[in-house]
């Protein structure tokens, strides 16, 4: 209703308004179907308004009739803009989704070694620096595993790379078998791997490498005659200051050299000491 005047009269007006700005049909009348025709913008305006004046109205009615037409189309626009800005919403959180969703596989890929399906090298050290940082807090163990495949370089020589490539694929199988949710399992490199065995001390530690090495032995890796040396290295509790990632890998690493020199298919512990001090365990001698 506009305002100070009766509903039959503010019908009266709008009918009369709408025959004056452009012919429309009879769609019922409310002051908001006007606007769509006097979208032709300023001059239709003026003229729906001298129209009116024409018509003998007085002309502060008549530009109050108008303003409510102005109002009833400013009200209309916002509302069509409003359906659109709640239809790119719903376009954009689905985008959003399925960016976060290639981000997370992107990541997962970026981390991944292909053949073994393990944790790469740059994973492998991300997850070392985090997990020496928690188990440091907390002040509990970590130990660490490097295992190299022994004989391996004959075994691609005389079968072939395919033949290469399933004996890692078995081996990488072996390593998850043998490990628990939250350990972190990489490929170091070429017949190189790794576990990372949090809140693990130097005892547990032992007993996974005892796992894969017994694992191994039973293993069809037919037909190379590949097996494994590991070299261990723990944190114990308290923790140093100076016991960081790359000392436990050179420790790591210097035990998995000695179960090497000392044979092959053994596990060389490192004591962790100022010295360096390894001891060689073989386990077929346990048998
Ligand atoms: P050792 O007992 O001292 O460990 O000797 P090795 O014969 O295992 O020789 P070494 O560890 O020095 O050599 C690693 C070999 O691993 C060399 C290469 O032929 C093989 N290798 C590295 N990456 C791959 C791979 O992705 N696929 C296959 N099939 N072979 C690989
Ligand atoms: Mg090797």
């Amino acid at each position: 209703t506009i305002q100070g005047v009766g509903k039959k009269t503010a019908e009266r007006i709008c009918v009369e308004l709408k025959d004056k700005v452009g012919g429309l049909q009879d769609t019922g009348f409310t002051p908001a179907a006007v606007p769509e025709r006097l979208a032709g913008g300023a001059g239709a305006v003026a003229d729906a308004l001298s129209a009116l004046v024409n018509l003998g109205y007085p002309e502060a009615l008549a530009r109050q009739a108008m303003r409510l037409i102005e109002l009833a189309r400013s009200e209309r626009q916002l509302r069509q803009e409003h359906e659109e800005r709640e239809v790119l919403l719903v376009h954009l959180e689905h985008r959003n989704r399925e960016l976060a969703a290639l981000a997370g596989d992107l990541r997962v890929r970026a981390d991944t070694d292909k053949l073994s399906r393990l944790g790469n090298r740059s994973a492998f050290d991300a997850r070392l620096d985090e997990d020496l940082a928690l188990t440091r807090d907390h002040q509990s163990p970590l130990s660490l595993l490097l295992m190299d495949l022994d004989r391996f370089k004959p075994c691609n020589d005389q079968f072939g790379h395919q033949v290469g490539d399933r004996v890692i694929r078995t081996f990488a199988d072996i390593l998850r078998s043998v490990s628990r949710p939250t350990d972190f399992i990489a490929r170091y490199g070429g017949d190189e791997f790794a576990i990372i065995l949090p809140l693990a001390d130097s005892r547990a530690a032992i007993d996974v490498a005892r796992r894969v090495l017994t694992a191994v032995k039973r293993a069809d890796f037919a037909p190379c005659d590949t097996c494994t040396s590991v070299g261990v290295a723990s944190l114990e509790t308290p923790r140093r200051e100076d016991e960081d990632a790359e000392a436990l890998l050179r420790q790591a690493d210097e035990a998995l050299y000695a179960a090497k020199a000392a044979g092959r298919g053994r596990i060389g512990v490192s004591t962790g000491g100022a010295a360096g001090e390894i001891s060689v365990i073989d386990p077929a001698s346990d048998d």
